[in-house]
């Protein structure tokens, strides 16, 4: 863990979703957007969580079966929301990647309290192609087509 890594706290609109996590949000932060259909009518800006059993708490509601969750195609993926303000908080699942199975964890970087220090437009952004289901690409410096900034 770098050791600018700080504990920020984050959230729905309403508060009834509240977490902290543990990360290094300094400038450079890597962030990501994608075009695929979920993370475009979200705009969700993901930022990764690599270790979420140390990094990441869930502090409202205290379990993450109270927190409402969307899936859909492979249901891989589930994205959790509020139904109260209908923010996207997180999501976590999983994805196969050169034949290996990977854990993934992100929050929505939006929902991060404001007045923590985190200056979001400092983020370095990359883009995915989830859309065409390209990973391979990698994330490019710019939306694939049908994504956004
Ligand atoms: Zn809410």
């Amino acid at each position: 863990m770098s050791s600018q890594t700080k504990t920020y706290t984050g959230g729905c609109h309403c508060g009834a979703i509240r977490y902290s996590v543990d990360l290094d949000l300094s400038p450079e932060t890597n962030a990501s957007k994608c075009n695929c259909s979920m993370c475009l009518k979200t705009n969700r800006l993901s930022v990764q969580v690599p270790h979420p059993d140390s990094q990441f708490k869930l502090l409202s509601p205290t379990a993450l079966s109270s927190v409402p969750e969307y899936q859909f195609g492979s249901k891989a993926q589930h994205y959790h929301f509020c139904d109260k303000c209908g923010i996207h908080v997180f999501a976590y699942g999983s994805y196969v990647w050169e034949g290996q199975e990977v854990k993934n964890w992100s929050i929505n970087a939006v929902t991060l309290d404001p007045d923590q220090g985190v200056d979001l437009r400092a983020f370095k952004m990359g883009y995915w192609d989830g859309k065409e289901g390209n990973w391979e690409a990698g994330m490019g410096e710019k939306p694939y087509p049908g994504g956004s900034y």
